[in-house]
């Protein structure tokens, strides 16, 4: 589609946080990507912190994996998920950033000698920064966390307003995503709370275009008219949002309700109708299943307060969705608490996953699970955290090496098969934490002979060296061997398969499928597969980051494929 000038999306949200903005933003672009426009997508998070990369995940849900080595609040995954798109972590701005950048350069005196102040030039930055992002879209979505009347919020607002005068008014639409709360005692679902939030919005003088009503049901027509009659917005802009089950339902709600119409419309943009067929297709599979597969996810799981734990790993949940509605199937996780591990318990599942994580909790349970998987033929995936274990596992039962351990749980272990690289050690000594991980996309060269390669392959997504050899090396520095065969995921980990202890593992029959070979000659490894087992597979990196709606991630394919 040929769009003129280019459109700007902001959506708020109001009276509580956590009412579903960020699947709403993605389901918008979503229906507008399905248009043929090209969307970019933003999302602000008003905190100080200049990523999520410090932030516990059983507060605030998982963090986020960019190919470019962003660690971001799970919005971002959302947006991939939906959209099949890489999004940097660029488009994630947080006040520590601006604020950030804002201080370095004054410090640098690029300001000539005029007082900084919030008003022009942190309005100025955040405007800089969302242009930046969203260069060459027709169409940006830019999300602002967290809830109108916010103190942190505010500057971010202000932007939203003053973008009007830079793109004209026909240009620009302000969203406020709310909520409404229905008490028992009333069973009807109440408005009051949202007018209020529209009068925040209208305090820095935004009058949002659309309210999206997000409540336990949905909103009917008396309901729609008192928001117009007191808060001044035409009723047919009052969209409802009810809860679903599946979030990737959303896109085809707001397409029911006639919202992206009015949407195209209020925009002056024209477009034939989408075709959804495949999405429908996939949703159908989650409903009506010819299958469920039973997996338990072997964590660690912290309750903290009535924090749903099922948003750390929320990435693997939507990455067996994925795969399990690519098989007219469906699935059914189960939350272990590797603390408390029991076989019987484990016996009941068609296969096993122990994903990525940090720390000691849990760690003896976490390696049970895999012994049971490794000696009962069970479909079992390691991910990361999953894979070292796997490796600490074989070390001490296959291979004899009595205690053998990761020095992040065991510093003095006899055998640290999983260790620190000794130039990561010298990084943290330095306490720069953050500095000695091994953060986004990074090439693995996969032997043609394993199950990795196979299923990768099924899926399209093994590269060969020609493709963009030189930008790879560039930015990995990773050596790719003339014909080798490439397989890119994400990674967020410090630790790595020692390499003292290849050889030794190889012999006893752990078979390394794909490796990252780094130019000084060391040798990461980043699949590993029992080539004797039914389904024994995982890998350093982070698969579940690439998953998509339409596009599962293979190995989580492979995996529920094996319970068959
Ligand atoms: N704690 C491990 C490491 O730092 C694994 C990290 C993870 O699973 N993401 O290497």
């Amino acid at each position: 589609m040929n769009v003129k000038n280019k459109k700007l999306i902001f959506v708020s949200g109001g009276v509580i946080s956590g009412v579903g903005k960020g699947t709403i933003t993605a389901s918008i672009a979503k229906c507008l990507q399905q248009r043929s426009l090209k969307v970019a997508v933003v999302k602000i998070d008003p905190y100080i912190n200049i990523d999520a990369g410090t932030m516990r995940p059983t507060e605030h849900g998982e963090v986020w994996v960019t190919h470019d080595g962003g660690e971001i609040d799970q919005d971002l995954g959302n947006y991939e998920r939906f959209l099949d798109i890489n999004i940097s972590k660029r488009n994630n701005i947080t006040t520590g950033q601006i604020y950030l950048s804002l201080i370095e350069k004054e410090r640098a005196g690029k300001f000539l000698g005029k007082t900084v102040q919030p008003i022009p030039h942190l309005i100025e930055e955040i405007k800089n920064r969302i242009n930046e992002a969203t260069r060459g879209s027709d169409v940006a979505l830019v999300e602002i966390g967290g809830t109108v009347g916010d103190y942190e919020n505010f500057p971010y607002l202000f932007a939203a307003k003053s973008f009007e005068i830079e793109y004209g008014k026909e240009n620009v639409v302000h969203i406020l995503v709310s909520y409404l709360p229905m008490p028992k005692h009333l069973g009807e679902a109440k408005t009051k709370p949202t007018q209020q939030a529209i009068r925040a919005l209208n305090e820095i003088a935004i009058v949002p275009d659309f309210i999206i009503c997000r409540a336990e049901q949905e909103i009917d027509d008396s309901r729609k008219e008192k928001i117009e009659r007191y808060a001044n917005i035409p009723s047919e802009h009052v969209i409802s949002a009810p809860d679903l089950d599946i979030v990737y339902e959303i896109p085809l709600k707001l397409e029911k309700e006639g919202f992206i119409d009015k949407l195209l419309k209020r925009l002056s943009l024209h477009s034939r109708k989408p075709d959804w067929s495949e999405w429908k297709k996939r949703i159908n599979s989650l409903k009506n299943p010819r299958r469920i597969f039973k997996v338990a996810l072997v964590g660690k799981y912290i309750a903290s307060g009535h924090f749903s734990l099922a948003d750390s790993y929320i990435s693997i949940n939507e990455a067996l969705k994925h795969a399990a509605a690519f098989l007219n199937s469906n699935v059914e996780i189960g939350w272990i608490d590797a603390n408390k591990l029991n076989e019987k318990q484990l016996a009941l599942f068609d296969a096993i996953i122990v994903p990525g994580g940090f720390g000691s909790t849990g760690v003896e349970g976490k390696i049970n699970a895999i012994k049971f998987a490794r000696e009962t033929n069970k479909p079992f995936l390691g991910l990361c955290y999953g894979m070292q274990l796997a490796v600490v596992e074989f070390a001490r039962n296959v291979c004899n090496l009595e205690e053998a351990h990761t020095t992040e749980v065991n510093p003095k272990t006899k055998h640290p098969v999983i260790d620190i690289l000794p130039e990561q050690r010298e990084i943290l000594k330095e306490g720069k934490l953050g500095a000695s991980m091994r953060l986004g996309e990074y090439a693995a060269v996969v032997e043609k002979d394993s199950k990795v390669y196979e299923v990768y392959k099924r899926f399209g997504r093994i590269r060969r060296d020609t493709m963009k050899l030189k930008t790879l090396e560039e930015f990995r520095k990773g050596i790719i061997p003339r014909g080798s065969n490439v397989i890119i995921e994400r990674h967020r980990h410090r630790y790595e398969v020692n390499p003292k202890y290849h050889k030794i593992l190889q012999q006893h029959g752990l078979k390394f499928s794909g490796l990252h070979l780094r130019s000084d000659g060391i040798k990461l490894v980043e699949f590993i597969e029992l080539p004797n087992h039914r389904f024994f597979v995982a890998t350093q990196a982070h698969p579940e980051f690439t998953s998509r709606f339409l596009r599962p991630a293979p190995l989580f394919v492979a995996l529920l494929e094996a319970c068959l």
